[in-house]
């Protein structure tokens, strides 16, 4: 193994967990952490174990590396889930779950957030026909999501539609592949969420 590692997969490494931060890399067997599952450093054996604060911890950063936002965006999420009726740690993965990169990721239209952030910051997808480029903006129920019509944006879709062949969104989002259109069907449920995180942890750490 080459010891120069992505800044993505040193992430994963540090969590001890796969975060799918790379595409479809992350399901081969070029996966870093199928190569060596455990965290990184000459003295990741001698390290202590973790103390509950630490593990309050490790709960939020994996989270936040997960949906690639930032530390200050992730405690406006927080207080927004805190303000919203129910569950504050579902209604907080319920928020993240619903950003646009997320939902275009999982349509299929990039093979990872970071590329679906990009693809949306340089304009490449119509939301009900009209341009966004904001990653954080919430989808809604019916939303109808597509690449822009010029052939470049529609050229990198096809490519990557064509590389998730077989692969079904959650149910929340429905996907027509020949059409390259997605759309929101429903709001997504805790069961939606790929990721092992126990969200009950973060909030016990939001709200130290
Ligand atoms: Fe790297 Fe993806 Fe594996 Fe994480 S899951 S270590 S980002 S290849």
């Amino acid at each position: 193994m080459a010891r120069y590692l992505d800044a993505k997969c040193k992430l994963c490494r540090r969590e001890g967990e796969k975060l799918f931060l790379k595409g479809a890399r992350c399901h081969t067997v070029k996966c870093a952490i199928a190569r060596r599952a455990y965290i990184p450093g000459m003295h990741a054996f001698r390290r202590s174990r973790p103390t509950d604060y630490g593990n309050r911890l490790r709960e939020k950063q994996k989270t936040k590396r997960y949906y690639g936002v930032t530390e200050k965006q992730f405690r406006i999420y927080f207080r927004e889930a805190e303000r919203l009726k129910g569950n504050t740690g579902e209604n907080l993965l319920m928020l993240l779950e619903r950003r646009l990169d997320n939902v275009i990721c999982h349509m299929g239209f990039a093979s990872s957030r970071a590329q679906a952030r990009q693809l949306i910051t340089h304009g490449h997808i119509l939301v009900n026909g009209k341009k966004v480029d904001v990653p954080s903006y919430l989808v809604k129920i019916g939303l109808v999501i597509t690449p822009k019509s010029r052939a470049k944006s529609q050229n990198f879709v096809k490519e990557r539609l064509e590389a998730r062949k077989g692969d079904t969104p959650p149910a929340w989002l429905a996907v027509d592949q020949k059409k390259m259109e997605g759309q929101v069907m429903q709001k997504p449920s805790r069961e939606d969420v790929a990721l092992p995180i126990n969200e009950a942890f973060i909030v016990e750490f939001c709200s130290r």
